[in-house]
């Protein structure tokens, strides 16, 4: 489609091999104990990207073996949250040093854009730089007013071992969302990234081995969900899981810790909202939906996938979102200035299409793209801006995770109508409002069902900040001091300091 900005292969090079990817096991790089391996081609150049251990039960056995000798001898968990501290301010200096290299196997593992992965290592090294200053401030109550002779202490202490499973679409920043937070608890861990993408969680294990982290507080086992990850969760040795990933899988696992009734954090799919009212900043509005629905190709847990917007403003603001989306740069990943880049694999680009052909067949109109997208030079796959009008609130496009390029527009006339569509999904996970009228965008706030309502802005992120989600997107928070105490046990300890009792 010649209207469309699309970058064609860049001069960046290829490494000449595949990266070599093996379990962290008690400080221990390894094979999986049957030998078994798996392949990563990558979504945009079609080449074998990654070479994996492919790990069995043998192998999630040896890790949370090790996680739990490394938490019951307090390896970890007994030091001081100076020492921690130090070590996590050590890991992100070292992820800065590495960033480069980190960020390059993201895109080739996952397809996004170079300059996008850059920014989300810078990111990641953020995380365990905020995560280092709260193991330095953590602390516990002391209740003084209860009687004369009794002092009520409440200590935070450690959840345990910790079983950290992560999705494909923002492999490194997510890994950075839970691992310091459970270091900076004094928790063990097993990490699980996706098989998708095994690389940059392999190099986050070579730093924290030469930051001195001691054997077995941190083990990486890769593979697929089954057995992997499942056996993680099942295990009685895991006292919480924290899961980033598909509603689905994350049902899953609750059904699975459920045996042990392990404690259970979940960030899960989103179908978030954006809604514009008339009296929105059109410009600002317009490069936010279109920012918000094409980054990282619309493989974002928050991509803004459905546009409710005022009936009054609906034709302009989509002939407007339309021309923008023609100029934004689809293609080569490797290419600095390439901002869309390839989807994970070919079943998920049919799935888009899929979603996007039963729409058109079901009354919508599509009004850009609708298609893949043919990037000259590179053997991968990769789809179409694609603009969806006259959907209809009961359409799949409009309720599922299409988790594409691909942009929704319903429209409303009240507020109320407004929030009844915001609301009318399974899922709560982001919702944002555009208006200029500060009544209008707090009132939105105060009664969407989400997590995080964003107004008159898109995706902001702060470390400060919890993040998470209602309803079917899932339960817990990541981030902000919530992120800590997600890990953390409240321990009562009652004390009669009476020398004698009368
Ligand atoms: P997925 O659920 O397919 O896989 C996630 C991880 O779970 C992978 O490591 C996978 O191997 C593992 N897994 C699969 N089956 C398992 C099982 N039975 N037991 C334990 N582990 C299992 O998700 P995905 O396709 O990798 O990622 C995309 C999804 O993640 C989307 O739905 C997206 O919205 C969501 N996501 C949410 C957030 C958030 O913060 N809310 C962030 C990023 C992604």
């Amino acid at each position: 489609m010649s209207e469309l900005n699309v970058v064609s292969i860049s001069a960046a090079k290829l490494p000449a091999g595949p990266f070599i990817a093996r379990h962290l096991i008690d400080g221990d790089w390894r094979q999986s104990a049957d030998g078994a391996s798996f392949e990563r081609v990558s979504p945009s150049h079609g080449s074998v990207v990654t070479l994996a251990a492919r790990g069995g039960l043998r192998d999630v056995d040896a890790a949370l073996f090790a996680a739990r000798q490394a938490f019951d001898k307090g390896r970890w968990s007994r030091t001081s949250g100076k020492e921690r501290a130090t070590y996590l301010l050590k890991i992100a200096d070292l992820i800065d040093r590495e960033r480069d290299r980190i960020a390059l196997m993201e895109t080739l593992e996952s397809g996004k854009p170079i300059s996008q992965a850059k920014a989300e290592i810078e990111g990641a090294a953020d995380l365990w730089r905020y995560a280092a200053s709260l193991a330095r401030t953590m602390h516990g109550e002391s209740h003084n007013s209860l009687g004369e002779d009794i002092l009520g202490l409440v200590l935070k202490e450690p959840a345990g071992v910790v079983a950290i499973i992560t999705p494909w679409n923002f492999p490194f920043l997510i890994v950075s969302q839970k691992l310091p937070f459970a270091l900076a608890a004094g928790c063990t861990a097993v990490v699980k990234p996706s098989e998708m993408t095994p690389a940059t969680t392999v190099i986050l294990g070579e730093l924290l081995v030469e930051a001195g982290i001691p054997a077995g507080v941190v083990n990486i086992v890769l593979g697929y969900g089954d057995p992997v990850g499942a056996a993680m969760t099942a295990d009685k040795r895991v006292e919480m899981v924290t899961f980033t990933g598909s509603t689905a899988v994350g049902k899953a696992i609750v059904k699975a810790a459920s045996g042990t009734l392990k404690k259970v954090s979940l960030e899960l799919g989103g179908k978030n909202p954006q809604v514009i009212f008339p009296d929105a900043d059109m410009t600002s509005a317009v490069d936010a939906v279109v920012f918000g629905v094409y980054f990282n190709a619309g493989e974002c847990c928050n991509s803004s996938s459905r546009i409710i917007v005022h009936e009054d403003i609906a034709e302009e603001f989509v002939a407007r979102t339309v021309d923008l989306s023609r100029k934004v740069p689809f293609g080569d990943p490797l290419d600095p200035s390439t901002q869309v880049g390839a989807i994970i694999t070919p079943e998920h680009q049919a799935k888009i299409h899929t979603h996007v052909r039963n729409a058109a067949n079901s009354g919508a109109s599509v009004r850009l793209g609708g298609g893949p997208l043919d990037v000259p030079g590179l053997n991968g796959q990769f789809y179409q801006p694609t603009v969806v009008c006259d959907v209809r609130s009961d359409m799949p496009i409009a309720r599922d995770e299409v988790f594409g390029p691909v942009l929704s527009v319903l429209t409303f006339r009240t507020l109320e109508e407004a929030v009844d569509l915001v609301n009318g999904t399974d899922y709560g996970l982001s919702a944002g409002v555009w208006s200029e009228n500060v009544h209008t965008c707090l009132e939105f706030a105060r009664r969407a069902r989400a997590g995080t309502v964003w107004t008159n802005t898109w995706m902001d992120g702060f470390a400060e900040l919890p993040f998470g989600g209602m309803r079917e997107s899932g339960q817990g928070r990541e981030l902000g001091r919530y992120g800590l105490e997600e890990f953390l046990e409240a321990k009562t300890v009652t004390m009669r300091i009476g020398r004698t009792r009368t």
